[in-house]
């Protein structure tokens, strides 16, 4: 039986509440998109002023391995789901116990630690990068010469290029461990990218799934800076491709939810998958203002058991992701960037047309923190880079 919203519960007399582990902006959306559907909604973070605490119709202030907290998220929601890729998988056992959870904490385990991820990948049949694990010293005199150039990449806890270092040959290999701390990593052969996409899917509990269409990324110091929708530089068979092998994952994995693949394009037209996030993504963005059906639309059906129908771009779009270095730019390309942050000129975005500003509600920027993101749709591709263009100019962005 679907959950509805606005139907109260014979329990408790409650409305119908879904939950979400995580306050950040994930979670705020996630949050916003099912109060627009009518249900209310619970987030378990430790922090008072997360983003999506500030929306949440109740916020259980709480760590993630708060037994009490995870008890009262269990007792006042009718299904959870997480907008955070490493909460403990424990955390998702325990509430699972009591309500319904999806996606599932295997799953997430899967997308948590990249040497399963790329297992998963591999016992699959899904292309990605040549890779060893180097779980301990003695796995570094491991590595092939064909992984090098590497990139090596810490195991767990990994974001947003953080946790990861390149690796020229062999003999810099131990340095590069030791400098990440000499935890568990990945090293990966450096591939030369053409570009760099992302698939998201949701699927149901009876296997259904739909995806959104195939979303280009330009990753700037290891960070996302832009997506184009349509993706302009993915060959429509590679789309496909990816599009597929995306499902099969999702099939594998049994999963219930949203997930979204990184997928390498290389330029002798093979796609290779990079790593799976169990969540909406930030490539994903785009959907709230070019989709009919968003990604965090599809979170909220999928954790409620509503149908799932296939998402239609209606305008093509260009997201910029707003970072904190935004709030400490400089007048003039020449000039110190500024002490103290200073609020970018959003009127002066919002006179652009087809421009839709999305703040997360963080207090403090900070250089590198993902303040908000902006999306540009218009009626054709072209336009919607234009006017993108135009605004990355605005804010002193490098072009889009
Ligand atoms: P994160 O979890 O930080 O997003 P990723 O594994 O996605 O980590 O790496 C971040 C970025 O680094 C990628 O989007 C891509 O631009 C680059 N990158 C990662 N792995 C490779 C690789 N094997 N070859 C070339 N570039 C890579
Ligand atoms: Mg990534």
């Amino acid at each position: 039986m679907p959950l509805l919203p606005g139907e109260l519960r014979l329990r408790d007399g409650q409305p119908t509440t879904l939950g979400v582990l995580g306050g950040g902006q994930l979670g705020r959306m996630f949050a916003q998109a099912a109060q627009a559907m009518g249900f209310r909604v619970a987030v378990l973070d430790p922090d008072a002023a997360s983003p999506a605490a500030q929306v949440a119709d109740l916020h259980i202030r709480a760590g993630y391995d708060d037994a009490q907290g995870l008890a009262a998220l269990a007792l006042a929601c009718d299904a959870v789901t997480t907008e955070f890729e490493n909460v403990p998988a424990q955390a998702l056992q325990v509430l699972a116990a009591r309500v319904r959870v999806a996606p599932g904490a295997q799953a997430v385990a899967v997308c948590q630690h990249r040497a399963r991820e790329k297992a998963q990948f591999v016992q699959g049949g899904v292309p990605c990068a040549p890779h060893l694990l180097i779980a301990c010293e003695a796995d570094l005199g491991d590595a092939a010469p064909h992984l090098f150039p590497a990139i090596l990449k810490t195991a767990t806890l990994g974001y947003d290029g953080k946790g990861q270092c390149g690796v020229p040959d062999a003999a810099a290999l131990p340095d590069a461990w030791r400098a990440l701390g000499g935890v568990p990593c990945l090293l990966e052969q450096r591939l030369r990218l053409a570009c760099e996409f992302s698939v998201i899917v949701a699927r149901d509990d009876h296997g259904h799934c739909v995806h959104l269409p195939v979303q280009q990324n330009l990753h700037r110091d290891g960070v996302l800076a832009v997506t184009r929708v349509p993706a302009p530089d993915v060959p429509p068979a590679a789309a496909e491709e990816a599009i597929a092998h995306t499902r099969r994952l999702a099939q594998a994995l049994g999963y219930v939810g949203v997930l979204c693949v990184e997928w390498f394009a290389l330029d002798d037209g093979r796609v290779l998958a990079n790593e799976m996030a169990p969540r909406p993504h930030n490539s994903g963005h785009a959907s709230l203002d070019a989709c009919d059906v968003s990604q965090f639309e599809l979170q909220v059906r999928t954790l409620a058991g509503l149908p799932l129908p296939q998402p239609r771009l209606h305008s093509p779009a260009v997201m910029l992701n707003l970072l904190g270095d935004l709030w400490f730019a400089s007048g003039g390309a020449a000039s110190e960037p500024a002490r103290t942050p200073r609020t970018p000129d959003w009127a002066g975005l919002l006179a652009l047309p087809g421009a839709h500003l999305h703040l997360y509600g963080k207090a403090e920027p900070r250089p590198g923190r993902k303040m908000g993101h902006l999306t540009v749709t218009a009626a054709e591709p072209e336009a919607a880079l234009a006017l993108a263009r135009q605004a990355a100019a605005r804010l002193g962005l490098p072009a889009a």
